[in-house]
């Protein structure tokens, strides 16, 4: 049995020197230790030995499966080695090629405008205000002098969630919010997206506003008309005229529909601005006393002013584009260029 053993051995070790590659050697291995394997099925024959004899061959046995079993690792670890090798020279790096650059995205044309705006009303005070999107009727409403019924809420038709719940038709609300939490004096902007059953080139049934709110004692409309020419003028540049014309809205009183010279003929007349000369680009008024009344400051003592935008309005006015819809058909071809 040492003989076979032996025997065994000395054929093993030159087949494996001779192989080359990662499965030979598995199949070596298989061949000499698996279940049916050679060395396995002289092992079985221990058995059949005296028990003086069983020792000592058993110790022949541990010591040839030991040997294999080191001459397989070699082979194994040079055998991947040598194809680790093989593969690299192969797949050479060719270092002179021009490298993948890898696409980055940039940031979309009301992102920006958003941006910029808080950042000029940040410049003058202003903190940055948010509010929920699916929003309360009073909040979005009754707070803000739209009772029941009233016909102003028709130019606001939005989407109802469930009875009391509906779909924000502007960033109004945080001023209530805000109100509500903080005493005077106050300066806030709310950016954020609101909702209107609208839809056509100037109209998207889903939109961005940004609201202004500023609350103190002796606030007056030449203030109001002092921040906002100083905003148009940074956000379109210095010799930017500003115009306010009387308007409605229920939660201001007066409210001012506020233009400014067109940016894109400088007030001579074109197409964008109908031949007026004029954009209109926000709403703004002194807050309503009834609003006070709905957050319980007292109209006596504190005065303020309030305005609004449309961020797309702006950002086509700021960068000439001519429909609405092009900011949310998500054509990359079109937003790469901001
Ligand atoms: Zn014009």
């Amino acid at each position: 049995m040492r003989e076979q053993l032996e025997q065994l051995k000395n054929s093993a070790l030159p087949a494996i020197q001779a192989a080359t590659s990662e499965e030979q050697l598995q199949e070596i291995r298989v061949r000499l230790l698996g279940r049916k394997g050679e060395l396995t099925a002289l092992m079985k024959g221990l058995g059949l030995l005296t028990p003086e004899e069983r020792p000592l061959v058993g110790q022949v046995v541990n010591r040839v499966r030991d040997e294999l079993e080191a001459a397989l690792a070699i082979a194994l670890s040079e055998a991947r080695l040598s194809a680790q090798t093989a593969r690299l020279q192969s797949e050479r790096v060719d270092v002179t090629l021009p490298g993948r650059r890898s696409t980055k995205g940039s940031k979309h044309p009301v992102t920006l405008i958003i941006e910029e705006v808080c950042e000029i009303f940040a410049g003058l005070g202003f903190s940055v205000a948010e509010g929920p999107e699916i929003e309360h009727d009073w909040y979005n409403f009754e707070a803000l002098n739209f009772p029941p019924e009233h016909p102003a809420r028709d130019m606001q038709d939005t989407f109802f969630v469930e009875n009391d719940l509906l779909l924000r038709t502007h960033t109004s609300p945080v001023q209530i919010r805000t109100m509500l939490k903080q005493k005077p004096p106050l300066r806030i902007i709310a950016p954020g997206t609101v909702y209107r059953c609208d839809s056509d080139a100037t109209h998207s049934p889903m939109f961005h506003q940004i609201e202004g709110l500023m609350v103190d004692t002796g606030i007056s409309f030449a203030d109001l008309k002092g921040i906002l020419t100083v905003f148009t003028n940074q956000l379109f540049g210095q010799k930017t005229g500003v115009r306010l014309r009387p308007s409605f809205f229920p939660f201001t009183e007066p409210s001012a529909e506020v233009d400014i010279a067109c940016v894109i003929c400088g007030g001579k007349g074109c197409r964008v601005c109908k031949g007026s000369g004029w954009l209109e680009i926000l709403g703004a008024g002194m807050v309503d006393p009834e609003v006070f009344r709905h957050v319980n400051y007292d109209a006596e003592d504190v005065s303020g002013f309030a305005f609004g935008m449309g961020i797309e309005r702006i950002a086509m006015l700021k960068y000439g584009i001519s429909d609405m819809r092009l900011l949310f058909e998500n054509d990359v071809r079109f937003l790469r260029q901001f």
